[in-house]
Formats: structure tokens, C-alpha cells, sequence
């Protein structure tokens, strides 16, 4: 009995440490589903070490702003930070290849020595990876690889699915380094690990080649690059001899120095592939304008700290004008009828030479449709066909509090019934339910109006009283007559044109 008691009070206790996990955005810069999204987690923080996790994570995040980590800080505005913190039971990592060997019971099972390189800090153990990753997944959104951050001041890291790094001096550049891996899909380029010289394919990676000539960043050889002159220079990619870096030092060749200019065209790339620089659109959706009104378009611009780019506009195709992130819609200067507003913003980085113009350039596009002037009635479309269709007209402004008088002309004389349908515009075929050739021109959602007409007349009236309501002012409705007419079309019913109405005062 005191057994089973024993063992459920083990896991009510389990339960309770697992909601214990801390979820923190420690960068805010929009929509995850939008941004590319970092989660960091730590390894050998005990629960009274979470501030200095905290810390930690600040600054990466610090460091990531800075310009040594170029093009992460001009990009700032394309990611999101989480952190997740789980407490360990001790602070630090596995020291297995230490005289004594030093082993500590923490949270994802961090250790150095991974596969025999000392300065290799991994998980350790699958249940460590396994926990890392559904603590990962407690983040709002997760883009690429998890960075951990291990608890302990011996110089190490490692990466694979994990970026896992101590939290010590060289912690900023050996994750900014890492993010070149899992975020720029770039190679490393330092030239030790593999013995001899290498013969293989070319590789995937833009950074590194297996040939003398450079030939693969050809756009940039000969030029002034960011640490030297960017030509073919031995040693790279594990091997000292049969693979080519860009130029003499870079982010993935050494910590602490600035990415060399083919990684760097690579990351900017990468931002500009995994996200739209023009955030929230506003307003969305179709917008209708009266005559007389304005309308605010606006947007978030992600590279708005770039320096180098341009933000354009033009409207129904014309020529592309400079302007902000802001542009008003005019009614009066557009005109009525429907209209395109477009605007791009286009990176004009110079540190981008070799990818389409395209990828740097990003555009949203507002429809605008500028209704009729309010107290405007105009017909739209036509009757079921014959070879007299029933037509509706006005004389009348549609006017808030007043009666809004309509006429029809043309009814079969078979109808029996007629009723004025009114709502917002549409426009759909009515031949599925079996009315040959007839269109619905209105919602008919706001109300049916009895016609006034006598069974075997062609001719006829409908009053619609509009409601005294200023709200209404500048509403576009649509009314039309549909009456019942046996030997007219398969369903015995029929319509006629529409009249739609801006309602003014
Ligand atoms: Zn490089």
C-alpha cells in the first residue's frame, strides 16, 4: 500500500516540475509565423542560477545587435528571441576527459568530450536531447536549430541539432558563428580536423570551394573584401589543402572577427528568403472609399535601420515614386471605380551582388475601389434574358430618412409574385438553380419589399424607406426585383437588373 502511494506521489511531483519551465520572447518583433524564430534554452543553471541564465541570454542577444555579427544587427528587426529555462539539479557539465572525471546531474545532460574532442560540449544522453527539444517546443515558434547554453566557464561548444555553447567569454561569437551554420546554411572554413587534401565534389555550401579558382563567387574576386581581398585562399572546410575559402579570415574560420563578404551575402540573403520585409499591412481586405475620403495605408518596414534601401510607391501600374511607410488613398485624386496601390521596398545593400534583384525586393498590393457619390443610384447588369427584360429604374437620391421610389417595366404577365430584394452588391449566375441566363446583383440580406403591382400588369413600383441613420451615409446597397413567374425559366422565377445606390444625406 505505502508503495503505490509512494510511486503517485512521484508523479503528481514529476507533473509539478514540468509546468516549471520559465517561456520567455526576450525579443518581440512580430508575428512568429512571419520572423525567423531563435529558442535558447540552458544546461546546469540550478533554479537559484536563473537570473544569471537570464543574462546570458541577454547578451547573445546584445551581441547579436553589435557590428562585429554583421548582418544579424541590421536585420534585427526579421527575428524573434525565446528562452526556456529548466533548472538542473547541479550547476555545470560532464567533464569526462578530467582527472577526476567531473559528472553533474543537469537538466539535457551537457558534456565535454563529445565523440573525443575535448572542446566538443553536446547533449549527451537521447533522454537530455529528447527533453532539450520538447522544452524547445514550449517556444512560440522555432525556425532552425536550438541554441543551448551550458552552465560552465571551460572554453566549448558543438552544433547539430543543438547549438550548444558555454556561457563563457567567447559564448557571443561561438553562437553567432553557429547561426551561420543552422540559420546561412554556411560551412566552416577553419582548415583542421581531416588529414590530407581533399578530392571530393564541390560542395553545397556557398563559402567554400574545392577549386583554385574561386570561380564560385566570380562576382566578387578581385575585390576589396571585408578582411582581405576576396580570391581563392587554401585551407578550409577541415582540410588544409584541396579547399578554397573566400578570403583570408571570416566568422567561420575564427571567433570573434566579422563573416567574410560571401557569408555575409549569404545571410542577407537568407533573411530576405525567410521573410517579408513589409509587415502588417494596413488596413487589409478590399478598401471602399466615398467620395470625399481618405484612406491610410501603412505597413512595418523590417529593415526600417537599414540605411541602404528604398521604399516606392504607384498607383494602377503608373511610375514608381520614393515615399515612406505610410501613403494616403484619395477618393477624389483616384476617381471612382477600382484602383491598385502598390509599394515595394527594395535592399539596396551593396554587400548582395550575387542573387536574383528580385529576392531583395519585396511589395504588397492595396485594391482601392472609390464608390459612386452618396445620393447616387446607377443600374448594374441586366434581366433574366427575353426579348423584353424586366428592368427596373429611378428618378429618386437615395437619401437617409427618405422613401427611395423604384419603377419596373417589362414583368411577364404570368408573375404573380414580386418582391424587391436589398443588400450589398454581388454578383453571381443563377443558372445552377435553374434560371437560365439570370444574375443576382444583390446580397438581399438587409430586406425583401413587397412589389406594388397587379397580377397580369407589366408595370409596377417599390418603396424602399431608408433608415434615418448617418451611418448609412456613403453604404453602397443594391436592390433588384425577383417575382415569381410560371413558363418563364426551368425554376418559374426571374429576375431583374439591379440598382445600386450610394446612400446620401
Ligand atoms: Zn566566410
Amino acid at each position: 500500500m505505502s508503495r503505490w502511494m509512494t510511486l503517485g506521489l512521484a508523479i503528481l511531483g514529476a507533473a509539478g516540475l514540468a509546468s516549471a519551465q520559465t517561456v520567455t520572447t526576450v525579443v518581440d518583433n512580430g508575428d512568429p509565423s512571419e520572423l525567423y524564430d531563435i529558442v535558447i534554452l540552458g544546461d546546469g543553471y540550478q533554479a537559484s542560477e536563473q537570473s544569471q541564465f537570464d543574462a546570458d541570454v541577454a547578451d547573445i542577444v546584445a551581441a547579436f545587435q553589435t557590428g562585429i555579427n554583421f548582418p544579424y544587427n541590421a536585420y534585427f528587426g526579421c527575428y524573434n528571441v525565446h528562452s526556456v529555462f529548466r533548472a538542473s539539479v547541479e550547476s555545470g557539465a560532464d567533464h569526462p576527459d578530467a582527472d577526476p572525471v567531473i559528472t553533474r546531474n543537469t537538466a539535457y545532460d551537457a558534456s565535454y568530450n563529445t565523440g573525443g574532442t575535448p572542446r566538443c560540449l553536446y547533449l549527451s544522453t537521447s533522454a537530455g536531447r529528447a527533453l532539450a527539444s520538447s522544452d524547445a517546443a514550449l517556444a512560440p515558434d522555432s525556425d532552425g536549430r536550438v541554441i543551448v547554453l551550458v552552465n560552465d566557464s571551460r572554453y566549448g561548444g558543438c552544433a547539430s541539432t543543438f547549438a550548444v555553447s558555454y556561457n563563457g567569454g567567447s559564448m557571443e561569437s561561438v553562437q553567432a558563428h553557429e547561426w551561420g551554420h543552422s540559420f546561412g546554411g554556411l560551412a566552416d572554413e577553419y582548415d583542421y580536423g581531416a588529414d590530407g587534401t581533399y578530392s571530393g565534389p564541390e560542395f553545397a555550401q556557398p563559402n567554400v570551394t574545392n577549386s583554385s579558382t574561386g570561380n564560385k563567387w566570380a562576382a566578387w574576386l578581385g575585390e576589396t573584401g571585408i578582411q582581405s581581398v576576396v580570391g581563392a585562399y587554401e585551407g578550409a572546410r577541415y582540410y588544409a589543402t584541396g579547399v578554397w575559402r573566400p578570403e583570408t579570415n571570416c566568422k567561420m574560420r575564427s571567433n570573434g572577427v566579422h563573416f567574410c563578404s560571401i557569408c555575409r551575402e549569404h545571410l542577407i540573403k537568407r533573411f530576405h528568403e525567410e521573410v517579408n520585409m513589409i509587415a502588417d499591412p494596413t488596413p487589409t481586405g478590399l478598401v471602399s472609399l466615398a467620395s470625399g475620403e481618405t484612406q491610410l495605408l501603412s505597413f512595418t518596414n523590417r529593415i526600417a535601420n537599414r540605411p541602404n534601401h528604398t521604399i516606392e510607391w504607384r498607383v494602377d501600374g503608373g511610375t514608381w515614386a520614393l515615399g515612406s511607410d505610410s501613403f494616403v488613398a484619395n477618393a477624389d485624386v483616384l476617381g471612382t471605380g477600382n484602383h491598385l496601390i502598390e509599394v515595394r521596398v527594395t535592399d539596396t545593400s551593396q554587400a548582395v551582388r550575387f542573387v536574383a534583384p528580385s529576392l531583395l525586393q519585396h511589395n504588397h498590393t492595396w485594391s482601392i475601389e472609390v464608390g459612386a457619390v452618396p445620393g447616387l443610384a446607377m443600374s448594374v447588369g441586366t434581366g433574366c434574358p427575353s426579348t423584353l427584360p424586366t428592368t427596373i429604374y429611378t428618378f429618386a437620391t437615395p437619401t437617409i430618412g427618405a422613401s427611395f421610389v423604384l419603377g419596373f417595366f417589362n414583368m411577364p404577365t404570368s408573375a404573380t409574385v414580386a418582391v424587391f430584394m436589398l443588400g450589398t452588391p454581388t454578383s453571381a449566375p443563377l443558372d445552377v438553380i435553374g434560371m437560365e441566363g439570370c444574375s443576382l446583383y444583390t446580397t438581399g440580406d438587409v430586406a425583401t419589399i413587397s412589389a406594388l403591382f397587379s397580377p397580369g400588369a407589366t408595370t409596377g413600383a417599390g418603396i424602399i424607406d431608408l433608415p434615418n441613420d448617418g451611418g448609412l451615409i456613403g453604404e453602397v446597397w443594391t436592390t433588384q426585383l425577383a417575382a415569381i413567374a410560371i413558363g418563364t425559366t426551368t425554376l418559374g422565377v426571374i429576375t431583374s437588373n439591379g440598382i445600386q445606390m450610394t446612400i446620401g444625406n
